[in-house]
């Protein structure tokens, strides 16, 4: 579909991204579905360039800004193995900004140049048991000690929990302190002493991507792995999560709009009572409110990308597309699997595994009514 915000590199990364997902994603991906996603395939994506697009050219990126991520992420998404997108989105968009936005510039040069080869891949750690909506809830702790920290807590559902080479974990430095403040993000290196990977999760969805529990036990990091300043990772959080949302929520269109594309080819082929699915206005009126609803949540989360490339806070416009588009996922994959029929819970079709796969869009990330509460707000 045509649209305003498109420009010609936001273009090349759309085919860029396309090319490389037929050739290398779709044909392997269904192995990913037991095994995992393969480091080398991550390498791979790290030296062709996909993980540089926000880095600045100085740091071994390109320097693209939020539309770049959302068209990115709807060509992952297209795909249709979310376990497989989630992988790399969690790096690029949800983990590496806390560096690129909030780093030291000697953070930046140490690390950026790193997260956009591949050589070292990212999770970020603030879910915890007892705190999910509720970020300023989390008990992770981290106490001053010497010329660092000593880090203390569980973190829940950490996607890239035991491939990530580095966890940036949320932490409180000052406990004395009302739920949001006194929280602060430090990176721990993967083999930390005290640090180690409980459970990995088994999912309804997202298959190939690897949720885990994390468990700290007086883990010490130097001051150095204390990103950006002490005490203003709450702020960093919320900064963060507007850029994660779109990421992710481009995940969902993309998911979508493939789905449906497949649902049209086959309700075109299938016949029942004497004519193709297709010739059932029901059915097809049915498609085509769908791919409208689709159009209109891709403009919108554009919209919202463009603002906030322009360094305007589109916090209301993000939480629209989030809940929105969340919600639209959810619709557009029941009606897809329901016009399969039968063939629709047959496992391991694309609209079977999607249909799992895009549960969590109105979840992970900021749960739908979450969102509307932070509409509501500014209404
Ligand atoms: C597969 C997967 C991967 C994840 N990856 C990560 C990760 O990499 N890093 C990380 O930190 N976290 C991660 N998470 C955690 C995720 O962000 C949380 O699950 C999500 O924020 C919801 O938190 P919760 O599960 O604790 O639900 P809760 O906070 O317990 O909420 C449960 C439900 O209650 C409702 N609700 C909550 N608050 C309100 C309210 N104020 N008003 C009305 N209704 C409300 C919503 O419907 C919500 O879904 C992941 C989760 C999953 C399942």
């Amino acid at each position: 579909m045509r649209s305003i915000y498109m420009t010609e590199d936001l273009e090349a990364v759309r085919s860029q991204t396309r090319a490389y997902v037929e050739r290398e994603i779709v044909p392997n991906a269904p192995d990913w579905e037991t095994e995992g996603v393969p480091r080398e395939v991550l390498d791979d994506m790290g030296k062709l360039g996909f993980f540089g697009l926000r880095i600045p050219e100085e740091h071994g990126g390109i320097g693209l800004g939020a539309l770049a991520s959302v068209v990115f992420a709807e060509e992952l998404g297209r795909s249709t193995y979310g376990g497989f997108t989630i992988t790399v989105l969690v790096h690029t968009d949800l983990a590496v900004p806390y560096v690129l936005n909030f780093g030291r510039p000697e953070q930046k040069a140490h690390w950026l140049p790193k997260f956009a080869s591949g050589e070292l891949i990212t999770a970020i750690a603030i879910s915890e048991p007892d705190a999910g909506s509720d970020v300023a809830a989390i008990r992770t702790t981290a106490r001053r000690e010497g010329d660092g920290f000593v880090i203390n807590g569980t973190k829940m559902f950490i996607t890239n929990g035991t491939i990530a080479d580095l966890v940036l974990v949320a932490a409180k430095t000052d406990p004395g302190v009302k739920g949001s403040r006194g929280v602060s993000i430090l990176a721990v290196e993967k083999g930390a002493d005290g640090f180690t990977t409980g459970r990995t999760l088994e999912k309804m969805g997202w298959h190939s991507s690897d949720t885990a529990e994390l468990v700290f036990e007086e883990v010490w990091v130097d001051d150095d792995n204390l990103i950006g300043e002490e005490n203003q990772g709450f702020y960093y959080i919320m900064s963060n999560f507007q850029n994660e949302r779109l990421a992710i929520m481009g995940q969902a269109l993309g998911e979508s709009q493939r789905a449906l594309e497949l649902t049209v080819d086959y309700v075109k082929h299938r016949q029942a009572f004497g004519s193709s699915l297709w010739e059932k206005q029901a059915i097809r009126q049915r498609i085509a409110m769908r791919q409208a609803e689709i159009d209109a949540g891709r403009e919108l989360t554009y919209r919202a990308a463009w603002l906030a490339d322009q360094g305007e806070e589109a916090v209301r416009e993000i939480s629209e597309v989030k809940a929105y588009v969340g919600e639209l996922a959810n619709r557009v994959l029941y009606d897809c699997v329901q016009f399969h029929g039968g063939m629709g819970f047959i496992a391991e079709t694309a609209v079977e595994r999607l249909y799992r796969d895009v549960r969590i869009a109105s979840i992970g990330g900021g749960a739908t009514e979450v969102m509307l509460e932070e509409v509501a707000k500014r209404l």
